[in-house]
């Protein structure tokens, strides 16, 4: 007998008010190939990992084949695209569905690149097999960090060429996420629904996301200060590891928490708060360094959306709503200043912890130190091959970092144990990314396969990830990234 999938769909979001999302199948492919399966995230979901590895698989994880129980949808939402307000919706992807697991938790299984939707405006509703390998192998990086993302489940290939700049192999990713409900879904309801279907979005999206806050006279406030604070947490863990999203736009901003959207992004290697891999963000709006304020700014986008919910009264809902927002910047600052208090090895709190964490930064960029490495070196004490160590700024506040070390009770041993769980010795770089894609894209996914374990444990301090922390070779040609292929 066939093992089965194991699917186990439930529709929620397809119950909601119409004019949240357009039902429509994927657009069918001609010779859908699986490339990569995440057999782990495939169990942990309840799948069968046997039978998702199969040919028949890919007939299901391309869309020419709708498993039991879905209900496919193209979701509507609006967003500011860096700073412009317009409306979007999934232009290149179908929600499947939601894939309840055995310990009952629910998640959209979407497929990125299913073909055209009501959504898709010029676009061709289609995606490259590069970018979602690209995808594929930075969001599994981002969970193994520990960092909330959406998850990637496969890439298969379509066996077809889509059209870009040049022709280019087609494929389609199976995005695991908590929900795709974005700050931009608000902003659509906001502005095109009534408050009765911006009210059931809020209710919908609280019970899934935020089930713990009460049915009380503060139950939107409470709400918006919940995803202030996922998000200010979120954002603190990016810049603790140096990971630059690229298009923070509010279509692009989760209300679960999770970071959403491959496109653009990448980590730093040189620790400089202004840079900028994506080549559409001309005038560095979402540099590094800028990040936790795009946050905000989104976030103040969202609570405009929420307004009519949180107090009948106007002004006292636009009061209440700027004091929560105003909370962001304490609650990034409390995570970033602990997360960098770890990366250190300090335990215990002490004012001008800041002051040297700073001081450090401070050093970095002025010696063009890689962010990762310096680190990494760090923690395993081997300071060398790098300007920045022969310093004598450095060995200054080297100097004020070990007598701070010595003001509190831990060992080294359990200093040396915290740096490493706070400081990832492999990041996905950037050139060992793009040389898994140019493998994958001829024939060969060795490369990639390799990387994807090396990232699978980031942690480590393995031998085997040595490999995986070389600078590429200097260049005069800075790394780019591009949105939407
Ligand atoms: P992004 O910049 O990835 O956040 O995408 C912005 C919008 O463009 C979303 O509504 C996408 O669905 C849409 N989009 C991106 N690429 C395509 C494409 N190839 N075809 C249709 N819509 C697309
Ligand atoms: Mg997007
Ligand atoms: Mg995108």
């Amino acid at each position: 007998m066939t093992k089965k999938f194991n699917w186990n769909f439930d529709n929620s979001y397809a119950r909601l008010p119409e004019s949240f999302y357009t039902r429509i199948n994927p657009t069918p492919v001609s010779s859908p190939t699986l490339v990569v399966l995440n057999e782990k995230l495939a169990e942990s979901l309840g799948l069968s990992a046997e039978a998702l590895n199969r040919d028949e698989s890919a007939a299901i994880l391309s869309g020419n084949s709708i498993p039991d129980g879905a209900e496919p949808i193209a979701q509507s939402y609006a967003g500011h695209q860096f700073g412009h307000f317009t409306m979007l919706g999934d232009g290149r992807a179908v929600l499947l569905g939601e894939q309840v697991t055995p310990e009952g938790e629910r998640f959209d299984i979407q497929l990125k690149g299913a073909g055209r939707t009501p959504y898709s405006r010029g676009g061709d509703g289609r995606a490259a097999l590069g970018p979602m390998l690209r995808e594929y192998i930075i969001s599994e990086a981002m969970d193994a960090l520990g960092i909330p993302t959406t998850r990637s489940l496969a890439v298969v290939s379509t066996g077809e060429q889509i059209m870009r700049e040049t022709d280019l192999p087609g494929a389609i990713l199976t995005r695991v996420a908590a929900s795709h409900i974005r700050v931009g879904t608000f902003q659509y309801a906001a502005k095109w629904g009534t408050f009765e279907e911006l009210q059931t979005l809020a209710e919908y999206t609280i019970v899934r996301h935020y089930p713990d806050i009460e049915y009380d006279d503060t139950r939107y406030g409470n709400f918006l200060h919940a995803v202030v604070e996922r998000q200010a947490e979120l954002i603190a863990k990016w810049m603790l590891v140096g990971f630059i999203h690229g298009v923070m736009n509010t279509d692009n901003m989760t209300i679960s928490g999770e970071t959403i959207d491959y496109g653009p992004c990448a980590f730093m290697d040189t620790y400089d708060r202004k840079t900028v891999f994506s080549s559409i963000d001309t005038h560095g709006r979402y540099a590094y360094g800028n990040q936790p304020q795009i946050g905000v700014w989104n976030l103040a986008r969202f609570a405009e959306c929420l307004i009519p919910l949180i107090d009948k009264d106007e002004e006292k809902s636009v009061e209440l709503a700027q004091s929560i927002l105003g909370e962001f910047s304490k609650i990034y600052n409390e995570k970033w200043l602990s997360g960098m208090r770890a990366k250190l090895g300090l335990f215990s709190e002490e004012e001008q912890d800041e002051a040297l964490i700073y001081e450090l930064l401070d050093l970095m960029e002025k010696y063009r130190a890689d962010y990762t490495n310096t680190f990494r070196a760090l923690t395993i004490n081997k300071l060398e091959n790098m300007a920045l160590f022969e310093s004598n700024e450095f060995q200054e506040w080297d100097g004020k970092w070990q007598a701070r070390l010595n003001h509190q009770k831990q060992s080294k041993t359990e200093v040396l144990e915290l740096m490493k769980v706070s400081n990832p010795s492999v990041i996905p770089r950037n050139h060992r990314v793009e040389e898994a894609l140019e493998a994958a894209e001829k024939g060969d996914l060795s490369v990639m396969e390799k990387l994807l374990k090396v990232l699978a444990d980031p942690y480590a301090y393995v031998p085997e990830q040595e490999d995986y922390c070389s600078l590429p070779e200097p260049t005069d040609r800075p790394y780019r990234t591009f949105c939407g292929t």
